[in-house]
């Protein structure tokens, strides 16, 4: 069965690693960009997620052309590290607004149509930072910790009504924010990890996926690590 599924972010990164692992499947798919246009077999909808009325207007015109969403993969995030003394007040709400806030205003958008179809998934990308913590991201982590506490509410929220809201917690994945790393801070890393590698964004997607299955029905308020093992289940 085809379903409707909305990614955040999903124009490339761990985004379209998701975005094109539903669309292998049959699913159809519509990803969120910033001007970049959708990659090919993908459908795109121009959106800042710290804009509510963008946030809107996305949904709206996803459900014009492809139908109401019923899978809704929160990814897009950002980064911008550096220690606590140093971090301004902007570094901080700046990325707790794009994290954190961005992925509840997609989250509240879509459960309104959610409710109605008696049927929804929601998928949020924290990171293993947000329940482990990491000198350098008090605002990541606190904004991917957030996350947790968004999905259980949803989770008490709209549980009986067929709704699951779960999170997914990658540890390091090959893309462009993990590219930005110097690379004795790569190697550092890599040597922490249990796996000993990075992971591939098509890790995290099956992880994704198999939330979003009809098969996952009861799977709800989880966090899910992807994460080589770093950290140890959290
Ligand atoms: P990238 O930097 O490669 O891509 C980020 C994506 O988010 C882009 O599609 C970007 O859009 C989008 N985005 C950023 N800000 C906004 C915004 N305001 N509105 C709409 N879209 C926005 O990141 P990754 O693919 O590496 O990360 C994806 C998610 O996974 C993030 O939430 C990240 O925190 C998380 N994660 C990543 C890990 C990693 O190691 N890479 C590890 C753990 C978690 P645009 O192209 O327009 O800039």
């Amino acid at each position: 069965m085809s379903r409707t599924v909305l990614v955040t972010g999903g124009n490339r990164g761990i985004g379209l690693s998701i975005a094109q692992a539903f669309a292998k499947q049959g699913d159809q798919v519509a990803v969120t960009h910033r001007g970049s246009g959708a990659p090919d077999g993908l459908y795109g909808v121009q959106c800042d997620i710290t804009d509510p009325a963008a946030v809107d207007a996305a949904f709206t015109q996803v459900e014009k052309e492809l139908g109401p969403v019923e899978i809704l993969v929160a990814n897009a995030g950002i980064t911008d590290d550096t220690l606590l003394l140093r971090m301004k007040e902007e570094q901080f709400t700046s990325v707790v607004d794009t994290n954190l806030t961005g992925a509840w205003r997609c989250a509240k958008r879509a459960s309104s149509k959610m409710l109605r179809a008696k049927f929804g998934r929601i998928v949020f990308i924290s990171s293993v930072t947000g329940l482990y913590g990491n000198a350098g991201q008090t605002n990541y982590a606190a904004s991917k910790a957030g996350l947790v506490g968004l999905a259980r509410s949803i989770t008490r929220e709209l549980g009986s009504r067929n709704i699951t809201a779960n999170v997914v917690a990658p540890g390091f994945v090959e893309t462009d924010m993990t590219a930005e790393l110097p690379v004795a801070q790569r190697e550092a890393y890599a040597k922490a990890i249990p796996a000993g590698r990075f992971a591939t964004g098509e890790e995290v997607a099956s992880a994704v996926c198999w939330l979003a299955s009809e098969g996952a029905g009861y799977v709800t308020g989880a966090v899910i690590p992807v994460d080589g093992g770093m950290g140890m289940g959290h």
